[in-house]
C-alpha cells in the first residue's frame, strides 16, 4: 500500500492515475468493477425463508404447535391439520407484512443516505457516498462528512473532527504538506482525511486513496449494526404490556382448564380449549401492527417531503408543543434579491450604481469576489445570499467567473455562523486586498476606517450612528443587510482570523427574502394545534421581527430578543422568560441548545431545525431534530431525526399532523384487537362461571384471531388522516397509550360484543343443540368483530368520518366475510371447523346480533361524543 502522506501532490495524482479535473465516467465504471462500492460490510439482511421461520418462534405459536402435536398423538388428526393450516396461513400473512414493512423502511433509509461532492469529467457533482471510487477528487466544505480516506491536494484552513477514529473531540487543523516520516499515527497524518470524520471549518480538495472496508474506519469497524431498527418506545412498552397480559390470560386459561376438568369434561377437549382461549385472548400482533403502521406512515411522510431518519420520532411528533425554526429558507423563500445598496452616504436602488464611479464599482466587485456562488446556464449554485450578490453583479454586467479570474483569490477565511463573517484575499490592482462581508453589527465593530468619494478617513461615532440608522431602516422592512469592508494585506502573508480587524468600511447591501406563501397558514395551524412556533435566526432582530410579524409568529416587539442578551441570562432566567419569547435574533448555535433546554425543562417536547455544521448538538438535544435537505450540511442531517426535502416550515407542521394521525391509528388498531379479544374472553368466562356448555371449539377462536382479525387491524392503521387532529392539543408524552379512557372503551366495546355472542349462543342452545349454538356463537363473534372494525376507525361516528373513506377496511371486511361464509356454508370445511348447518332464521339472528355492537356504539357517539 503506497504511503500517500509522504508523497508530493504530483506523485499522489500519478499514483492514483487521475488529474485535478477528476475521473471520467468510464474510469469510474472501471474502478467500481475493480474496488466495488464505498460501503462498510453490513450484517446480512434476513431472507424471506428466515422471516417465515421466525413467525413460528412466537411463544403462542409454539404452544399451538405443541397442542397440534398432542392432538395428533391422541389421534385427533383433523384438529392437528386445522391448527397447522391456520398457523401456516398466519405465518404467510406475517411474512408478507414483515417484508413489506422492511422494504418500505429500507427505501426510507436510502432516501437519507449521505452524499459526497466529487469532480468528474471536470464538473462538481453530488453523488451518494457509496458511489465514490478510488481516485475520485472530493470537494469538502464545512458540514460535510468525509466519505472516504484521501490525501489533501488543495487546502483552505480545513479543520476536521476525527473523534470517531481517534476519540479526540477537538477539531484537527489540516495542511497539504508531505510528511517525511515512515510511521505516522492517524492523528498526525495532517495531510490526509479519513472516512467517518467531518469538516468543522474551511474547505479542501482531496484525492480519494481508499474506500469501503479498506479505509481506516473500515479496518477498525466490525460489521455495521445490522439493518434491523431498534424497537421504538411504543413497541417496547407494548411488548411489555403484551407479556403481562399474556401471563394474566395464561392464568385464566389454566383456571378454565381446571374448572372443565373438575366438571368432568374430556381432557383433550379441555386442553385444546384452554390453549385456544389463550391464543384468542393474547394480542400477539401488537408490536408488529406498530411496525406496519409506522412503515406505511413514514412512506406517506416521505412523499410529503419529510424523511424520518429515526422511527421513534414519529411517536414523539404527536407530542410536539414547540417548534423552533430557522428563518432563512425555512420560513422564507430563500430566493434573495438585492434591493438597495448604501455606499458613500447614499442609499441607491439596486440597478442605480454607476460603474464609472470607483467606489460603487468596488462595491459590486466585492460582492462578486468575496463570494463562492456561481450561476452557470441559469443554474444557481451556492448559498442564496451569495447567489443574490452574483445576480446583483450581473445586473451591472460583471460576470463572477471572469472577475474571479481577473482578480485571483489567493486566500480565504470561510463563512461561519458563529463569526458571521467571510473574507477572501484577492489580487487587486497590484495589491493584495482582503474583502470581508458579514453581519452589520459584527463587521462595524471591526471597522477603523471608512472610504467615501472624498477618500479614506477614520471611522467616527457619527458614521457608526448613520450606518446603524440605515441598517435599522432596511431591517424594519424585512430586508436582510450585509456589510462590506476591506483591508490591504502584506504580500506573502497567509490570512488568519486575527486579520479581520482594522477594516475599511465601504457599504451595505439590503436583500429581500420574502416569507414562503405557506408560512402564514402553517403558523396559524400550529397555534390552532396548541404548538408554539418560535423563530431562531442568525439575522438581525429588526429584520427577523418584521418577517415574524408578517407570518404571525410575533405579535409584540417585546417577544423578540437577541442572542447577546440571553447570553447575560442564567439558565433559570431563560426558563422563566422562554414562554414569552417568539423571536431570537443574532443567535449562535450554542444559544439554540440553551433555548431547547429551557423549553424542555418547562415540560415541552421540542422540534428544532438546523442546517449548519454547528447545529449538530442542538439538533440532538431537541426531541426532534429537523435538518434541511436542500441547504443542510451532512453533519446536520446525520444529527437529525427528520430531514425536510423542501426545507419548508409547513412540512414540519404536516409531519406533526401525520405523526398525530399515525399514533391515533395505532391506538385505534390496538383498541380493535383488544376489544375483540375481550369480547371472546368475557363470553367464555361467563359460560364457564355459569356452568353453560363451552361456547366455542378451539378452532373457532384460532380462525378468528389468526385469520379474520389481522387484516382489519392493519386497515385501521391505514385510516386516512382526519383534519380534526390538528384542532387538538399536543398529546402528553408521558400519557401511556393504554390509558384509563382507552381501557374503559376496550371494556365497554368488549362487553357489547360478548353480549351479542352470548345471546346468539343462548338462542342456539334453547332452540337447537350445542353444535348449532356453538356455530352461532362463533359466527356472531366473528362477524361482530369484523363490523367492529368500522367502529374502531376513530372515536367519532362513522357519519362524521365517512363510511367509505377508508377503502382498506372494506377490503378487510369483505375478505373476512368470504372466509367466514366459506366455513359456514362449504360442507367440507364445515366438518373441519366443527360447524353445524344453520337455518336461514339462525343465520338471520347472527347477522342481526352481530350488528348490535356497531349500532349501539355509533348511536352512543352520535348522541354523546362532543364535536360530532
Ligand atoms: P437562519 O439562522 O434563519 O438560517 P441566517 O442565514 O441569517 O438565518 P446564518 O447563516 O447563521 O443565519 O448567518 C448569520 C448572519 O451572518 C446573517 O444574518 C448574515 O448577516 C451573515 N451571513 C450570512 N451568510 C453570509 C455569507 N455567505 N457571508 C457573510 N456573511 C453572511
Amino acid at each position: 500500500m503506497p504511503s500517500f502522506f509522504k508523497m508530493s501532490l504530483t506523485e499522489v495524482l500519478k499514483t492514483l492515475n487521475v488529474t485535478k479535473a477528476g475521473l471520467t465516467t468510464e474510469e469510474v465504471e472501471e474502478r467500481r468493477k475493480q474496488y466495488g462500492y464505498n460501503e462498510l460490510a453490513e450484517g446480512k439482511r434476513k431472507g424471506i425463508i428466515q422471516v417465515f421461520i421466525e413467525q413460528f418462534k412466537d411463544f403462542l405459536v409454539i404452544i399451538l404447535i405443541i397442542a397440534a402435536l398432542i392432538s395428533a398423538f391422541l389421534g385427533e388428526i383433523e384438529s392437528t391439520i386445522v391448527i397447522l393450516v391456520v398457523l401456516i396461513l398466519n405465518a404467510i400473512l406475517g411474512t408478507v407484512q414483515h417484508m413489506k414493512a422492511e422494504a418500505s423502511l429500507n427505501s426510507l433509509k436510502s432516501l437519507s443516505a449521505p452524499n459526497a461532492k466529487v469532480l468528474r469529467d471536470g464538473q462538481i457533482i453530488e453523488i451518494p457516498s457509496r458511489e465514490v471510487v478510488v481516485g475520485d477528487i472530493l470537494s469538502l466544505d464545512a458540514g460535510d462528512f468525509v466519505s472516504a480516506d484521501g490525501r489533501i491536494i488543495e487546502n483552505h484552513s480545513l479543520q476536521v473532527n476525527e473523534s470517531s477514529l481517534t476519540g479526540e473531540s477537538l477539531s484537527v487543523l489540516k495542511d497539504e504538506e508531505p510528511i517525511q516520516q515512515n510511521e505516522v499515527p492517524i492523528a498526525d497524518k495532517k495531510n490526509m482525511v479519513f472516512s467517518g470524520s467531518y469538516v468543522t471549518y474551511g474547505r479542501a480538495v482531496v484525492a480519494v486513496t481508499n474506500i469501503g472496508m479498506d479505509t481506516e474506519i473500515g479496518k477498525i469497524a466490525n460489521l455495521l449494526e445490522s439493518a434491523q431498527e431498534k424497537k421504538t418506545p411504543l413497541q417496547a412498552s407494548l411488548d411489555e404490556f403484551g407479556k403481562k397480559l399474556a401471563l394474566l390470560i395464561i392464568g385464566i386459561a389454566i383456571l378454565i382448564f381446571a374448572l372443565d376438568m373438575w366438571r368432568g369434561h374430556d381432557l383433550v377437549d379441555s386442553f385444546m380449549f384452554a390453549v385456544a382461549l389463550a391464543v384468542a385472548a393474547i394480542p400477539e400482533a401488537l408490536s408488529s401492527i406498530v411496525t406496519i403502521v409506522l412503515a406505511f406512515g413514514t412512506q406517506k411522510m416521505a412523499k410529503e417531503n419529510a424523511i424520518v431518519r429515526k422511527l421513534h420520532a414519529v411517536e414523539s411528533l404527536g407530542s410536539i408543543s414547540v417548534i423552533c425554526s430557522d428563518k432563512t429558507g425555512t420560513l422564507t423563500q430563500n430566493k434573495m434579491t438585492v434591493q438597495k445598496v448604501y455606499v458613500d452616504h447614499q442609499v441607491l436602488e439596486h440597478g442605480e450604481l454607476k460603474m464609472d464611479n470607483p467606489l460603487e464599482k468596488r462595491m459590486v466587485l466585492m460582492c462578486l469576489l468575496c463570494n463562492d456562488a456561481v450561476t452557470i446556464e441559469n443554474k444557481e449554485i451556492g448559498d442564496p445570499t451569495e447567489v443574490a450578490l452574483v445576480n446583483f453583479g450581473e445586473e451591472h454586467h460583471y460576470d463572477e467567473l471572469i472577475m474571479r479570474e481577473k482578480y485571483v483569490r489567493i486566500d480565504e477565511l470561510p463563512f461561519d455562523s458563529n463569526r458571521k463573517l467571510m473574507s477572501t484575499v484577492n489580487q487587486y490592482e497590484g495589491k493584495h486586498l482582503m474583502f470581508t462581508k458579514g453581519a452589520v453589527d459584527v463587521l462595524l465593530s471591526r471597522v477603523e476606517y471608512i472610504e467615501t468619494s472624498e477618500g479614506i478617513r477614520r471611522f467616527t461615532e457619527k458614521d457608526h450612528e448613520e450606518i446603524e440608522g440605515i441598517n435599522q431602516n432596511f431591517s424594519k422592512n424585512g430586508l436582510r443587510v450585509l456589510a462590506f469592508a476591506y483591508k490591504e494585506m502584506e504580500m506573502d502573508h497567509s490570512v488568519s482570523l486575527e486579520d479581520e480587524y482594522g477594516l475599511t468600511f465601504v457599504g451595505l447591501t439590503a436583500m429581500m427574502d420574502p416569507p414562503r406563501e405557506e408560512s402564514h397558514e402553517a403558523v396559524a395551524a400550529c397555534i390552532g394545534a396548541g404548538i408554539k412556533p418560535v423563530m431562531i435566526t442568525g439575522d438581525h432582530k429588526i429584520t427577523a421581527s418584521a418577517i415574524a410579524r408578517q407570518i404571525g409568529i410575533l405579535k409584540d416587539d417585546s417577544e423578540a430578543v437577541e442572542g447577546m442578551e440571553i447570553e447575560k441570562w442564567s439558565d433559570e432566567m431563560l426558563k422563566e422568560r422562554v414562554a414569552d419569547l417568539s423571536v431570537y435574533a443574532r443567535v449562535s448555535p450554542e444559544h439554540k441548545i440553551r433555548i431547547v433546554k429551557a423549553w424542555q425543562e418547562k415540560g415541552n417536547v421540542v422540534a428544532m431545525t438546523g442546517d449548519g455544521v454547528n447545529d449538530g448538538p442542538a439538533l440532538k438535544q431537541a426531541d426532534i431534530g429537523v435538518a434541511m435537505g436542500i441547504t443542510g450540511t451532512e453533519v446536520a442531517k446525520e444529527a437529525s431525526s427528520m430531514v425536510l426535502t423542501d426545507d419548508n416550515f409547513s412540512t414540519i407542521v404536516k409531519a406533526i399532523s401525520n405523526g398525530r394521525s399515525i399514533y391515533a391509528n395505532i391506538q385505534n388498531s390496538i383498541k380493535f384487537l383488544l376489544s375483540g379479544n375481550t369480547g371472546a374472553v368475557l363470553t367464555v368466562l361467563y359460560a364457564s362461571f355459569f356452568a353453560l356448555p363451552v361456547p366455542f371449539v378451539a378452532v373457532h377462536l384460532l380462525f378468528i384471531n389468526l385469520l379474520t382479525d389481522s387484516l382489519p387491524a392493519i386497515a385501521i392503521g391505514l385510516e386516512p388522516y382526519n383534519k380534526k387532529i390538528m384542532k387538538e392539543k399536543p398529546r402528553d408524552i408521558h400519557e401511556p397509550l393504554l390509558n384509563k379512557a382507552f381501557a374503559g372503551r376496550v371494556l365497554f366495546e368488549g362487553i357489547l360484543i360478548a353480549i351479542s355472542t352470548l345471546i346468539a349462543f343462548s338462542i342456539g342452545l334453547s332452540t337447537s343443540d350445542h353444535m348449532v349454538a356453538s356455530t352461532m356463537a362463533f359466527a356472531t363473534l366473528c362477524l361482530a368483530r369484523l363490523l367492529h372494525g368500522f367502529n374502531s376507525r376513530s372515536n367519532q361516528s362513522l357519519f362524521k368520518i365517512g363510511v367509505f373513506s377508508n377503502q382498506f377496511i372494506w377490503y378487510a371486511f369483505i375478505i373476512g366475510i368470504v372466509l367466514l361464509h366459506l366455513v359456514l356454508l362449504v360442507p367440507g370445511l364445515q366438518g373441519i371447523f366443527e360447524i353445524a348447518v344453520l337455518s336461514p332464521s339462525e343465520l338471520g339472528s347472527i347477522y342481526a346480533l352481530a350488528f348490535m355492537p356497531l349500532i349501539v356504539i355509533q348511536v352512543y357517539r352520535v348522541i354523546f361524543v362532543k364535536n360530532n
